[in-house]
């Protein structure tokens, strides 16, 4: 555990259409330890699909801002450039935590990174695509983002993978089932070195 008395903080990013919100969903039914998802807020609009609630809370820019300015985040940024933010609310931690579970974040590396600030125990993961070719690859395969937002996209990844060494760990995504099994004995290892000692 990340201290005596709190339960683990666990941390993923890389790049958007790496395939994250696949290996987000595998994780959640596979994990060996109590793992929740901590529902962020953003002021994107929700695609189709979405709602509010589920995989975002989805405020207006008022609303966002009313609510950083009252200190409810524990981090939040601009992300991608895109005029949109994203953050993380403090009563998701607690929530999650009061219901003893691992609060599991996917969120950016700028995000990522003040968090482990935070906690510097968090059980931090950078999630890898295997080459730029396959990310842009995937992106386009993906083909719900115009071209300007993929190369906007391409250009924060390789960006982002400069930070890629403040994380604990990093998993490469070759094949969902095994970047999942990697990152459920992460979670399994931490687990044993929490009861150890
Ligand atoms: P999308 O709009 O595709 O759902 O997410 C875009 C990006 O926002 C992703 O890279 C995701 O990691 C990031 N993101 C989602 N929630 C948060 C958050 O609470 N804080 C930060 N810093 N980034 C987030």
């Amino acid at each position: 555990m990340s201290s005596s008395n709190s339960l683990p903080v666990v941390v993923l990013s890389g790049p958007s259409g790496a395939g994250k919100t696949t290996i987000v969903g595998e994780m959640l039914r596979n994990s060996p330890v109590p793992l929740a998802l901590s529902i962020s807020a953003t002021t994107r609009p929700p695609r189709p699909g979405e709602v509010s609630g589920d995989h975002y809370y989805f405020l207006s820019d008022e609303e966002f801002r009313r609510r950083r300015e009252a200190g409810e985040f524990l981090e939040c940024a601009e992300v991608h450039k895109s005029g949109y933010w994203y953050g993380t609310l403090k009563s998701e931690i607690d929530r999650i935590h009061a219901a003893g579970s691992w609060a599991f974040l996917e969120i950016d590396v700028e995000g990522a990174l003040r968090v482990m600030e935070l906690y510097p125990q968090a059980v931090s993961i950078f999630l890898e695509t295997p080459s730029a070719e396959e990310y842009e690859r995937r992106l386009r395969n993906r083909g719900s983002e115009s071209d300007e937002v993929i190369q906007r996209r391409l250009r924060t990844a390789e960006n982002e993978l400069k930070y890629a060494v403040s994380y604990r760990y990093r998993v490469v995504n070759d094949e969902l089932d095994r970047a999942v099994r990697e990152i459920c004995d992460i979670l399994s290892r931490e687990d044993a070195g929490s009861h150890a000692g």
